[in-house]
């Protein structure tokens, strides 16, 4: 099987299956308890703590694991409101998780303002700062498009919000661009940051946000007082640490050359088939999605044909593959037949040249079988 679906999710490091099943089967102490096994647990979860915090160049201090990123992003959203007279810019490429979370706020009645996308998939950096004002409370925008890869230039939109009202907090999802671009939340200029596990070989149900000290964001589940007290519950002991070796090997695989070559080589590969164009190609790029559309033809066809022959790619965000239309395409102004047309294959650090030629023509072969109605 070739499996190039990885921005749904990714197979888990065999290291951090091994590694997490010594957490459910020798180390499976609870970490707030007092004896030394404990704390034995307690340092590991700290370990990780550290290894994602190096990761987003922060204090470790300013990392809380939560369940997904999901939940990360809806704590940053359901806080983002200070008062009710506050409004909330957000952007309309935003993953469900977001999108769905903001609107929920503007149906209870706040001021939420969502902003256009370019054709490239890209937020629209001058109708952002428009929509900002002196009673801003909170942006949000997507660091990498789970559509398409896009990746916006946060650093440079963050630096124009806080020109105009430097108490606005800026949000990012950065799942789709941890570990494949720079992390660094100072350079990047985020007071908040989601990221998940899975897309980067750890498990699902482990994700984390960061949270700049200067944000001061409200607890976000009360109990026991975990995670500094924002985020009580037991801590998924093992999915942490699992998160912690993932981050870790993903990060010393991933090198920045091989994956823009070959994302290079999959578009290549891509326009050699007639009738199709890539979504976002000339924006800047998570070098790991590349979205395309074979114009014309049903996306679901195509990739359960491809599916059937061991080449798995993906169809739009994985979340919304069930539902029809696709909110992201449209907003970039793409037409039906495009958006009909369109599949997404995410690219891991070891993905090879190989395998990318060989899912290419199977893919290749399905859209000629299907545009021509060929059986076989
Ligand atoms: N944000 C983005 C950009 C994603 O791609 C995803 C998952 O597809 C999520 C958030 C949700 O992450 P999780 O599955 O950890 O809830």
């Amino acid at each position: 099987m070739i499996y190039l679906d990885n921005a749904a999710t990714t197979r888990v490091y065999p290291e951090v299956i091994e590694e997490m099943s010594k957490i459910y089967s020798v180390d499976f102490f609870n970490p707030s308890s007092t004896y030394s096994c404990a704390l034995n647990v307690k340092r590991l979860v700290e370990n990780s703590r550290l290894t994602i915090a190096k990761a987003l160049s922060c204090k470790p201090g300013e990392v809380f694991f939560t369940s997904s990123a999901t939940e990360s992003n809806n704590w940053a959203l359901n806080s983002g409101f200070k008062n009710k007279k506050g409004n909330m810019v957000v952007s309309s490429g935003e993953h469900a998780c977001v999108y769905e979370c903001a609107k929920n706020l503007k149906n209870k009645g706040f001021d939420v303002r969502f902003v256009n996308l370019d054709g490239n998939g890209l937020t629209d950096a001058e109708s952002l700062i428009n929509a900002v004002d002196e009673n801003t409370c909170m942006v949000s925008v997507i660091h990498a498009s789970n559509e398409t890869g896009a990746l916006n230039d946060i650093a440079d939109l963050s630096r124009s919000v806080k020109s105009k009202n430097k108490k606005t907090l800026f949000h990012s999802d950065g799942v789709q661009a941890f570990l494949k671009t720079d992390n660094n939340v100072s350079r990047l200029g985020v007071d908040l940051y989601s990221i998940s596990g899975h897309k980067v070989g750890a498990p699902k149900g482990i994700g984390a946000l960061y949270i700049s000290e200067q944000a001061k964001l409200r607890p976000f589940i009360f109990g026991g007082g975990q995670e500094s007290g924002m985020r009580s519950g037991t801590e998924n002991v093992a999915g942490i640490v699992g998160f912690g070796y993932a981050a870790e090997k993903f990060k010393t695989q991933f090198n920045i050359e091989k994956a823009q070559s070959n994302r290079r080589l999959l578009i290549n590969e891509l326009k050699k088939i007639p009738d199709t164009i890539i979504l976002s190609e000339n924006a800047p790029s998570n070098n790991s999605i590349v979205a395309f559309s074979a114009i014309g033809t049903k996306a679901e066809i195509i990739q359960t044909m491809c599916a059937d022959e061991g080449v798995i790619i993906g169809r739009g965000s994985a979340c919304a593959g069930r539902h029809s239309g696709n909110r992201v395409l449209s907003q970039m102004g793409l037409s039906q037949k495009i958006i009909d047309g369109a599949l997404r294959i995410g690219l891991l650090p070891v993905t090879t040249e190989e395998e990318i030629i060989t899912a290419t023509k199977v893919i290749a072969d399905n859209i000629e079988k299907l545009r021509g109605n060929r059986v076989g």
